[in-house]
């Protein structure tokens, strides 16, 4: 689906509604020592209850695309989720 690069939506730091710049949101890579993931490792993964089972052998097709939106106003950045799937996202030249 064809996506505009420019969109019109609410800022919460303006408070109104301002012009939007869309990038495609990519998620960093989790930090390896931080206490979260600590946690996760240590209920998950260790002794005997740490065997990994349910591993997906199917991957989902679609997925809702997520996007930063920044705002050419003040710069402020945040979160922009389509709510619906779709398998291919592309902008508008
Ligand atoms: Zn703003």
């Amino acid at each position: 689906m064809k996506i505009p690069k420019t969109i019109k939506t609410y800022c919460k730091k303006c408070k109104k509604h301002t012009e939007h710049k869309l990038t495609q949101y990519k998620a960093r890579s989790a930090r390896k020592l931080s206490i979260g993931t600590r946690k996760n490792i240590r209920k998950h993964k260790t002794g005997y209850g740490g065997m990994a089972k349910h591993i997906a052998t199917v991957k989902k097709q679609n997925k809702k695309p997520v996007f930063t939106a920044e705002c050419t106003v003040c710069k402020a950045k945040h979160y922009f989720v389509i709510p619906k799937k779709m398998k291919k996202t592309e902008f508008n030249a």
